[in-house]
């Protein structure tokens, strides 16, 4: 037998198309979700600062993909079991023949280890295998090992593009699914072939707001209702088929982004969570990155201990960056739209991050940790490696990457319509989850 186990990715035709590639077209996966396929067991409590790791947002959007997997189940004439149990427990009641038990991972430590505990814990007919990542670049096609990763993204990217993106698998042919139907793949659609707003990429994704500025394909990358290989085949027809341009090249080139910071997690593993980050290998002796496998909320916390007022007072700078309640207008709306909806734009997270760090000194990881928290498309390797990147701690030659807000709202917002749009949607001084004082 079969299973598919949907572990925080609810998509069954990328696993599938892999699934019928290694048993054969007519394999019938029996789907699963479970207790902690929306998050690992660590995921169901609260974080260090005081707060549950997922919002109310993240989980519904996380159960609307439930449901639209439901229904790719049964076109496919395919059964999807749900159940409030545990993995381990539900395969032990229901399946006493032998069985591989398929399901997708990710870098982050919490989800390897819940992974190695549920194949300790299982019993001895049924096998735990790995899905591969849903990235553009499979690991096996990567011009260097996983070790040899680069310490910057331009390092990586050039040693990609010196082999030539025709040469890599994403652009052979895919399995089909006529039937098939997705939102993640109605928005490729639309930005692609019905609207072609693909062909402005370039000039429009430093946008602040306003639906069509980029893609807005990452929640449907994060819970793998496409995967980053199907994105770059489409691009592919479509300039071959309509037209190809530095957009279209720019789309692909960002998509780059997101593999490197997944094989960047896998070489660094739990470094990308300190403190001080990649800077920490730059201390002699401190090379072996097996090293920093320690349990990160707890490392944090205990390597960069602070006096209680100093705690507090960041804590109240924190409250006022979360709420959208500082003295600069423009972070005020972006945070208020981050907190509304789990959705805002790069040049959005870029300038909250910077304003956090260098405007109101506030430590990087408790941002990082409030982006995971709201964001829609959270994924822990782009999550903490573009925070740690914007901390000048992470994948950069410089020293930092900071941004003058009152520049980027000239830039950006001139006439703030952003501004003005968050203003009218009633966003402003949200209740947050988030007590008066420092939990900590
Ligand atoms: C502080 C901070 C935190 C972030 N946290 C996340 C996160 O948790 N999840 C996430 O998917 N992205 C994250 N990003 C990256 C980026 O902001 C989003 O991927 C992008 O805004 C998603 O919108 P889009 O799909 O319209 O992107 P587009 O501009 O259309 O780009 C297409 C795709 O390329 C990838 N991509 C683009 N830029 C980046 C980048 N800098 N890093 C990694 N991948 C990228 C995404 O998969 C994206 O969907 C973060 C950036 C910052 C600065």
């Amino acid at each position: 037998m079969i299973i598919l186990f949907h572990f925080k990715q609810f998509d069954l035709r990328t696993a599938l198309s892999y699934l019928r590639a290694q048993y054969g077209r007519d394999v019938l996966p029996v789907g699963l979700i479970t207790r902690e396929s929306t998050g690992n067991p660590r995921e169901l409590d609260d974080s260090f600062l005081g707060i549950a790791r997922m919002s109310p947002h993240r989980r519904r959007f996380y159960r609307s993909c439930i449901d639209e997997l439901g229904e790719q189940y049964k076109q496919e004439g395919l059964t999807l079991l749900t159940s409030d149990l545990s993995t381990r427990d539900v395969v032990r009641e229901n399946m006493d023949s032998p069985c591989h038990i398929w399901v997708h991972t990710s870098p982050g430590s919490e989800e390897t280890s819940f992974l190695d505990h549920l194949a300790e814990t299982l019993p001895s007919h049924a096998e735990l295998r790995l899905l591969p990542a849903t990235t553009m670049l499979a690991e096996d096609e990567l011009p260097m090992s996983i070790d040899k990763i680069p310490a910057t993204f331009s390092g990586f990217r050039k040693r990609v593009e010196k082999r030539g993106y025709e040469q890599y698998r994403f652009t052979r042919e895919q399995f089909n699914f006529p039937r098939a139907h997705s939102r993640g793949r109605e928005r490729l659609d639309y930005y692609l072939w019905q609207s072609h707003r693909i062909l402005t990429y370039k000039q429009t994704r430093n946008g602040l707001g306003g639906g069509d500025y980029a893609s807005r394909l990452s929640k449907w990358l994060a819970v793998g209702a496409i995967s980053g290989a199907e994105v770059v085949a489409a691009i592919r027809r479509f300039e071959a088929e309509v037209a190809a341009n530095e957009s279209t090249y720019w789309l692909l080139f960002e998509l780059l982004w997101r593999d490197y910071f997944h094989y960047l997690h896998r070489k660094i593993g739990d470094l990308l969570f300190f403190p001080r980050g990649m800077k920490e290998l730059r201390s002699p002796g401190l090379r072996d990155t097996a090293r920093w496998k320690l349990p990160r909320l707890a490392t944090t916390i205990e390597m960069y201990p602070m006096d209680h007022q100093t705690l507090t007072r960041y804590w109240q700078r924190f409250l006022d960056w979360a709420g959208g309640t500082t003295t600069q207008p423009l972070i005020n709306a972006i945070m208020c739209e981050l907190f509304a909806t789990g959705e805002i734009s790069n040049r959005a997270r870029l300038c909250a991050a910077s304003a956090l760090i260098y405007d109101l000194g506030v430590p990087w990881w408790w941002g990082a940790q409030w982006f995971e928290y709201c964001l829609l498309d959270y994924d822990v390797s782009s999550n903490w490696g573009n925070w740690a990147y914007a901390a000048g701690v992470g994948a950069d030659s410089r020293p930092e990457r900071r941004f003058n807000i009152e520049h980027q709202t000239r830039q950006h917002d001139p006439d703030g319509v952003y501004r003005n749009w968050v203003a009218a949607q009633g966003w402003e001084n949200p209740e947050l989850p988030l007590p008066p004082d420092p939990p900590i």
